[in-house]
């Protein structure tokens, strides 16, 4: 099974570190035709309006809403939850559109001073969590379940085949969402297979 990370702006390295450590074959996703065999995508944290600009300046946007249309998985932290989502409040575009939540982007934490916090996660306990400058859930839709809180504002939600947190798992060493994510990706797999 392999995973990709989109590749194009963002912390991509240290997404493809967890996984690896995780023992799960990871490579970076850059043009379209490298989306081709993947079991799930995690689309990294970085400004997601730059990715954005370069994901269509090389077919990548289309390419990979398509994709995730088609049933790959995806996994967004912070700015790739801000392209996933379905509507962002403060930004005229939306990008891919396709994780039924509106988002308010630049709501939690600085990006020099990060703000760090514990989140209550369904069946993980609590989790650290940075937040740099991270999006603020403002709706989510009838097939979204929040499975992680801050207080009472939903940061780490599921729909499907879809994952999205709005801090930084990658970044504090703590590996449980990102197996969340695999697991999920091996039972999609399974279940293609079967
Ligand atoms: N502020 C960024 C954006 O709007 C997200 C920040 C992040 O990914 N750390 O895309």
């Amino acid at each position: 099974m392999t995973v990709g990370v989109l590749a194009v702006q963002g912390d991509v390295r240290e997404h493809l570190r967890v996984l690896e450590r995780l023992g799960v074959a990871a490579r970076p996703v850059r043009r379209p035709e490298e989306l081709a065999g993947l079991a799930g995508i995690v689309l990294p944290g970085g400004e997601s309006t730059a990715m954005w600009r370069l994901m269509r300046a090389t077919g990548l946007a289309g390419a990979l809403r398509n994709a995730i249309l088609a049933g790959l998985l995806a996994f967004g932290t912070c700015a790739g939850m801000i392209l996933l989502a379905r509507r962002v409040t403060n930004w005229p575009e939306t990008f891919l559109g396709v994780l039924d939540i509106a988002v308010e982007r630049n709501v939690i934490g600085r990006q020099v001073d990060s703000f760090e916090a514990q989140v209550a996660a369904n069946g993980l306990g609590e989790l650290p969590a940075v937040f740099l400058r991270a999006p603020g859930v403002r709706e989510i839709g009838p097939g979204v379940r929040a499975l992680g809180r801050l207080g009472d504002q939903p940061v780490l939600v599921e729909q499907g085949s879809l994952l999205a947190a709005s801090f930084h798992p990658e970044l504090t060493g703590d590996t449980r969402v990102h197996e969340m994510f695999i697991q999920m990706c091996r039972k999609g797999e399974s279940w293609q297979h079967a």
